[in-house]
């Protein structure tokens, strides 16, 4: 096998959900690797455990059983604050939410967490990652400005900001259109072969993960195959192979389960924890795939008014672009 790298890996994972006659085994005695510099697709049915894996990976949920390593940190074994700090610094996320601060420019919400965490934005890689992405003429957009493939490609920008260790994606393109979809998987393409990033993706589409180096396919909690460098008809195949009884001649309804992990991860949070907040309401509310576009976002505004009592919270340090737009996205 040579010297392949593992960014991270998982060995007996497990996530029981429920208990009683409500037991559902999300998760069952999974080993995983995730190989470093490569594009690797979660793939399975609505319900096969998807999500479940990526977040258990991505440090978001605490498994039943089993363990997780990022590089070569064992995730049960940090404390609150350095398992935030290892999911702010090492990880970056994309939801198929988008999960943009409405208020902030898009170029606000592709620093936001560099800005909460203090960090200084490196600007070379900011213009590398926008000029790849297309998105230099839409920085003073807001997300509302935006369509749904380009707030995507902000949601993507914002992932790479802090050069993570890894990228996950929950379904990135679940609520794409087929041009914009190609323009995010393209862009995730790029990432790994020109940036040396590694990204997971979580999807059910074949044609999606044609994009990825490997798929890795999951059935009832367990992962029960995997192809390398399959084109989007092996992949099709291959499904039909594994999920007899599921019909791939059309896209499945995405399914957002009504509790999500993230929901836990959301509340096991300490305040400080202003990064996965900014990140998470809209992911908390998430619809279906098939719920139209305008809806969400008047969920999301109505949750969105920060309350003027609030005020301007006394803050001794230094003023920095950073940390107003970190004191804006607090208080949406
Ligand atoms: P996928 O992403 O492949 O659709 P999930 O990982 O979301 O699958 O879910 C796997 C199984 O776990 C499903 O049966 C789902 O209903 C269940 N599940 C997921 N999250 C929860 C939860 N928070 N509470 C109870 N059951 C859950
Ligand atoms: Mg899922």
């Amino acid at each position: 096998m040579g010297s392949v790298s593992i960014a991270a890996r998982a060995k007996g994972l497990t996530k029981i959900y429920g208990s009683g006659s409500a037991l559902v085994t999300a998760l069952d005695r999974v080993d995983f690797e995730i190989v470093k510099g490569e594009f690797t697709a979660i793939m399975g049915p609505s319900g096969s455990g998807k999500s479940t894996l990526m977040h258990l990976m991505a440090a978001l949920d605490t498994p039943t059983d089993g363990e997780v390593w990022i590089g070569d940190t064992a995730v049960s074994s940090l404390a609150d604050t350095p398992l935030t700090v290892l999911r702010r610094d090492r990880i970056g996320f994309i939801f198929q939410a988008f999960n943009l601060v409405p208020t902030l420019s898009a170029r606000e919400n592709i620093v936001l967490p560099l800005a909460i965490a203090g960090h200084k934005i490196d600007e070379a890689w900011f213009n590398q990652v926008v000029d790849v992405l297309g998105l230099g003429d839409r920085l003073t957009h807001k997300p509302s400005e935006l369509s749904g493939g380009q707030q995507q490609r902000v949601a993507c920008a914002r992932a790479l900001m802090n050069r993570p260790d890894i990228v996950f994606g929950d379904e990135p393109t679940g609520n794409l259109d087929s041009t914009s979809a190609a323009e995010v998987l393209g862009f995730l393409r790029r990432s790994v072969d020109e940036f040396g990033q590694t990204v997971v993706m979580v999807t059910h589409d074949a044609h999606a993960a044609s994009y990825a180096d490997r798929a890795v396919f999951l059935s009832d909690g367990r992962i029960v195959d995997e192809l390398r460098g399959a084109s989007q008809e092996e992949l099709l195949q291959a499904m039909a192979r594994i999920y007899p009884r599921h019909d791939q001649s059309h896209d499945e309804p995405f399914r957002a389960p009504a509790s999500e992990a993230d929901e836990a991860s959301a509340t096991s949070e300490g305040a400080p924890e202003v990064s996965a907040k900014a990140q998470e309401p809209a992911d908390q509310a998430e619809p279906t795939a098939f719920e139209p576009q305008a809806d969400r976002s008047a969920v999301y505004r109505d949750g969105g008014h920060a309350p003027s009592h609030r005020g301007e919270p006394e803050d001794e340090e230094e003023p920095t672009v950073e940390r107003s737009i970190a004191r804006r996205a607090a208080l949406d």
